[in-house]
């Protein structure tokens, strides 16, 4: 199969001719019907019309031709019957699981680049790396064509369009203003590679990614914080259900705030940043040494200080749960739970608006399936 071949044709994807209802109602208006639609498919699965149209607010009408185009595009499908209840039987819809394809691409590892085709309920079809070899810059760039090429090849289904989570700061563009370790700065990579491709690329931070994967796929809430803390300490953020990405793209950038005047030397040159504490050579680091009871109370230490610097984030974006990715042993158990109980005390709360504090659901895929949900996102709108 060549590229080409591949590829649905814009006609392909458009449909054929307008629909009685696209002759009446204003373009825009038409995308956001499909959006409701498709954004309720997403989340909550097989659906009759008659519940679409409850769920959504639209007419019955508007569902069902909203409904025939999606199904004309492979966007949708239909599944059998529905049981029960009392009126007559309908058809349920769903996501296409292979009209079109994800191709999905995770450059955060040092060591390998990590891909996977993925349908748009975000299964895995299949899976390939390829190590970086020390590669950066325009070298980089080229292996990452390399391996989207090859896991287009390896795609089922046309291609609907690349996700990409990448480290660094990011425009809403897909520009990479900087990412120093991959010798990238002020690089067009989503234009790049789409030109390269033919195909619709987006690129996005790595850590916003992941918290996009944990609200699409992970089943965390609505509005999150997602801190990743390993040899560095990122966070991405998604409020109401919509990636963050903030005025210059780095938002949920709280790795290297000042939480400790007296604090340790940074890797960014400044004393007592977030990172300091709370990245996982400082965490080991202040355990070494200490029998159990020492470390739990230390841990517990931890997280009253990541609970403190989380609090104003927390009320100021009213979130419902705060995720960690990050070595288990150390965060999940006392060092969250204390950080969850401090955040609790030091914000005016009620039981049911306490914020969860908890380990991510998705772990190394995190990105990955981000990457997959920004596609859904650029392309669909739906999140
Ligand atoms: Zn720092």
């Amino acid at each position: 199969m060549s590229l080409n071949e591949s590829l649905p044709t814009p006609d392909a994807r458009l449909g054929s001719g307008p629909s009685a209802e696209e002759r009446v109602l204003p373009a825009h208006q038409r995308s956001h019907n499909r959006t409701l639609v498709l954004q309720h498919l997403f989340h909550e699965g097989l659906t009759s019309r008659a519940d679409l149209a409850r769920a959504t607010g639209l007419t019955r009408v508007t569902v069902a031709e909203t409904a025939t185009d999606l199904l004309g595009e492979g966007l949708i499908e239909e599944h059998g019957v529905q049981r029960g209840g009392t009126g007559k039987p309908a058809l349920l819809l769903a996501m296409s699981t292979h009209g079109f394809q994800i191709v999905a691409i995770d450059v955060t590892g040092a060591e390998e680049l990590r891909g996977a085709v993925l349908t748009l309920r975000g299964m895995m079809v299949t899976e390939a790396s390829m190590p970086v070899d020390g590669a950066t810059g325009a070298d980089l760039v080229d292996k990452v064509e390399d391996l989207i090429r090859a896991l287009i090849s390896q795609a089922t289904a046309a291609i609907l369009g690349v996700g990409i989570g990448a480290p660094g700061i990011i425009g809403a563009d897909g520009t990479v203003h900087e990412a120093s370790n991959r010798g990238w700065s002020e690089l067009p990579l989503a234009e790049d590679l789409t030109d390269r491709l033919g195909i619709p690329v987006s690129v996005a931070n790595d850590a916003n990614v992941a918290a996009l994967g944990e609200y699409s796929f992970g089943e965390a809430a609505d509005s999150i914080l997602c801190i990743a803390a390993w040899q560095g300490v990122g966070a991405g953020l998604v409020i109401e259900g919509k990636r963050i990405d903030g005025a210059h793209g780095a938002a949920g950038e709280i790795g290297h705030v000042t939480i400790d005047d007296d604090g340790a030397l940074c890797a960014c040159g400044r004393y007592g940043c977030l990172e300091t504490v709370l990245a996982e050579g400082a965490i080991r680091e202040a355990i070494a040494g200490q029998n159990e009871t020492q470390a739990v109370t230390t841990l517990a230490g931890i997280g009253v200080t990541v609970g403190t610097a989380l609090a104003p984030i927390a009320a100021a974006l009213n979130l419902d749960e705060i995720l960690f990715n990050g070595p288990e042993d150390l965060l999940d158990g006392v060092l969250l739970e204390s950080a969850e109980d401090t955040l609790a005390h030091r914000m005016l709360i009620t039981d049911e608006s306490r914020v969860r504090v908890r380990m991510a659901n998705l772990g190394a895929d995190s990105v990955i399936l981000g990457a997959a949900s920004l596609v859904l996102s650029t392309q669909l709108g739906v999140s």
